[in-house]
């Protein structure tokens, strides 16, 4: 028997995805997602998803130019 439930999971779920949980947390969401399926699909949307964001944010030079117009902003208004 698990001692999270699905709350705690889905709480935890970016941290851990994040490998910035501890390995205790970690053994406990893994143990809690293979034994429930919604869970397990909230962790696989999550994953999809995070894979499709770092692609994105890769792939373009959006947050370059955003920082260059926010320096040019900040130095302005002063
Ligand atoms: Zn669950």
């Amino acid at each position: 028997m698990s001692e999270v439930d699905c709350n705690v999971v889905l709480e935890r779920l970016w941290i851990f995805l994040d490998g910035e949980a501890d390995e205790a947390m970690c053994r406990e969401l893994e143990a809690h997602i293979e034994a429930c399926l919604h869970c397990r699909n909230h962790a696989d949307f999550e994953r999809r998803l995070r894979a499709v964001i770092q692609v994105k944010c890769r792939g373009e030079r959006a947050p370059l130019a955003l920082r260059a117009a926010l320096d040019r902003l900040l130095s302005g208004s002063q």
